[in-house]
């Protein structure tokens, strides 16, 4: 499987302090995507259901883990890997949100056993003119599908009381930016960071 990071704790992708595992590899090519780096799946990324979930428990045996996010590049261009995954995770928290760029109508009847753990789906290309902001979406035309229904109240509980925001992540990569940017979210960033005579690496 190639996944590219796994973060904790992600306060922006969803309900509470969660784990978020970013897949490599995507073929929708949507422009204005905030991750082309994770089209390509690069070899660094190349790891093993093993290594991935030696990581997380370590994570779930310190600290208190509310559920986890899936998303990329995108997760069901690797729908053996994500199988597996979601088997495992699902053993931990049914609270499992992933991301798309397939429809749901397009997804639901090959991978049935894929999305029966799978608690919220977002799904949908990313379309730059439709980048409004919203919680969770990246775009206005993905839909937020609760595909287990006691995970309902939650949600909408988290989709009533916050809006969209963005938590930056040292790592040895350099600064992650998570969450739902907007479009011109990196034009301003290399704006400001001039002006402080700060470098910036897209
Ligand atoms: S589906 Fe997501 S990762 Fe893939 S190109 Fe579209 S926005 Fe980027």
């Amino acid at each position: 499987m190639y996944i590219a990071r796994i973060l904790y704790p992600v306060k922006v992708l969803g309900p509470g302090d969660r784990i978020v595992i970013w897949f490599a590899g995507c073929e929708h090519q949507c422009p204005g995507c905030s991750n082309p780096e994770l089209w390509d799946q690069n070899e660094r990324y190349h790891t093993d259901l093993n290594s991935v979930m030696n990581l997380i428990n370590l994570i779930v045996d310190q600290h208190k883990v509310d559920g986890f996010t899936i998303t990329g590049g995108d997760p069901f261009y690797q729908p053996n890997a994500l199988k597996e995954l979601l088997y495992e995770l699902a053993k931990i928290s049914s609270d499992i949100l992933v991301y798309t760029g397939y429809s749901y109508n397009k997804i639901k009847d090959i991978y049935s056993d894929i999305l029966g753990d799978i608690a919220v789906l977002i799904d949908g290309k990313y379309i730059e003119a439709e980048n409004h902001g919203s919680l969770l979406r990246g775009s206005d035309n993905q839909d937020i599908l609760i595909l287990n229904e006691n995970v309902r109240p939650i949600y909408e509980n988290y989709l009533s009381t916050h809006t969209s925001s963005i938590q930056n992540f040292s790592t040895t990569d350099g600064i992650i930016s998570v969450g739902i940017h907007h479009p011109r979210y990196e034009e301003q960033l290399l704006e400001i960071s001039k002006r402080k005579g700060l470098e910036v690496k897209s």
